[in-house]
């Protein structure tokens, strides 16, 4: 078997014990005589599937019991679109603060449906490369919530300290950087996070909502599968769920919790991000780190080198050591490692190598 350091920004790596776990009992779970892919959603062993994920999450994450999990389908983007629907009456606005072009997209949702957002502010004039500061932002006392998007995946950026607002309903996109650190659960409104980056396979988008939030039914007539409360009150059975998906986020999160959870999550991501930040730091300037220092992602790490070319080559270099999915998104270009739990610390450990190497010999 020839595994390679998978960089890529999502479906991304998962942990060797997970996929030899999840291969183990894929043609028989537990006895069953079967796949979780060919099993009933409304059978027994499925039931303690689900729940069992649920359980672990609420453990993990410390969820109160306030809090509704659902596991839903259509990835993070559709969650644009219902949470709008379902909280943003027609005569309020909801703040957007716009760090990413995923956080742009949420906010142009909005508008899409005929809701009304405010930005509250925007680094897009500086291609996204940092959050602003606070005493930049522009809230709207009254709005109905607060929407921001915790790690922005393509640029490289991320709140390292989550921000925090009084009596407000605030939403989170927490897409590419949940279960990465620790989270008061209790000072949100709504966390939402499409699994494909740290908590599973694609598919499955975790959604955590506080109970109250079910009930204000912003926009009649929705569709029924875009209904909180509807999918809620059937404990995300309200048709078949993503069975697989689910069954493998219960695995991940297995895995976390036996490498002691989010605390010792978070030290590992602090510690890997940091060997590759300070080799971009002790290049003298051969690397150029893409984000503002302060805000730099444990998640993804974007940056450049002097030229286009050397570029390509740094990653046609990377390829043939077994470094994968290393090339820039396509608006930013350059370098991105995305290096999410389980990305394993032999992987970091190359790509400094190789950037060492690299910029001797450029
Ligand atoms: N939000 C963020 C922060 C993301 O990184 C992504 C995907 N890369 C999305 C939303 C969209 O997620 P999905 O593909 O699950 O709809």
């Amino acid at each position: 078997m020839n595994r390679v350091y998978n960089f890529y920004a999502g479906p991304a790596v998962l942990p060797q014990e997970v996929m030899k776990k999840a291969q183990s009992e894929f043609i028989d779970w537990h006895g069953s005589g079967m796949s979780v892919m060919e099993m009933s959603h409304r059978s027994k062993d499925f039931d303690s599937i689900i729940k069992g994920a649920e359980s672990k999450l609420r453990k993990i994450m410390n969820i109160p019991d306030n809090y509704k999990v659902l596991f839903l389908q259509g990835g993070a983007r559709t969650q644009f679109g219902m949470i709008p629907l379902n909280i943003l009456p027609d005569d309020k606005s909801a703040d957007y603060l716009i760090t990413g072009n995923w956080a742009k997209h949420a906010y142009k949702e909005v508008l899409k449906i005929g809701k009304k957002a405010n930005i509250v502010c925007s680094s897009e004039d500086s291609s996204f490369n940092h959050i602003p500061d606070r005493d930049s932002w522009e809230l709207d006392p009254n709005a109905a919530y607060i929407h921001y998007t915790s790690n922005n995946t393509v640029y490289g950026t991320q709140f390292r300290e989550l921000p925090e607002f009084e009596n407000k309903n605030v939403v989170c996109d927490m897409s590419s950087d949940i279960l990465s650190r620790p989270v008061d659960i209790s000072k949100f409104g709504i966390i939402y996070a499409g699994a494909q980056k740290n908590a599973g396979p694609s598919g499955v988008t975790i959604v955590i909502i506080r109970e109250d939030l079910l009930n204000i039914e912003a926009t009649k007539n929705l569709p029924t599968m875009s209904i909180y409360k509807d999918i809620a009150a059937k404990d995300s059975m309200l048709n078949t769920p993503p069975c697989f998906s689910i069954y493998m986020v219960g695995l991940v999160l297995a895995w976390v919790e036996s490498i002691g959870g989010l605390e010792e999550m978070e030290k590992r991501n602090k510690k890997k991000a940091s060997l590759i930040y300070n080799a971009i730091d002790n290049s003298n300037g051969f690397f150029k780190g893409f984000s503002n220092k302060k805000d730099r992602s444990l998640m993804n790490v974007t940056f450049k080198l002097p030229n286009e070319e050397l570029d390509s080559s740094f990653i046609k270099e990377a390829e043939k050591r077994g470094l994968i999915g290393i090339k820039g998104y396509r608006t930013l270009g350059g370098i991105r490692a995305s290096i999410y739990n389980a990305h394993p610390i032999e992987g970091i450990h190359k790509l400094v190598e190789l950037m060492e190497e690299f910029k001797n010999k450029n």
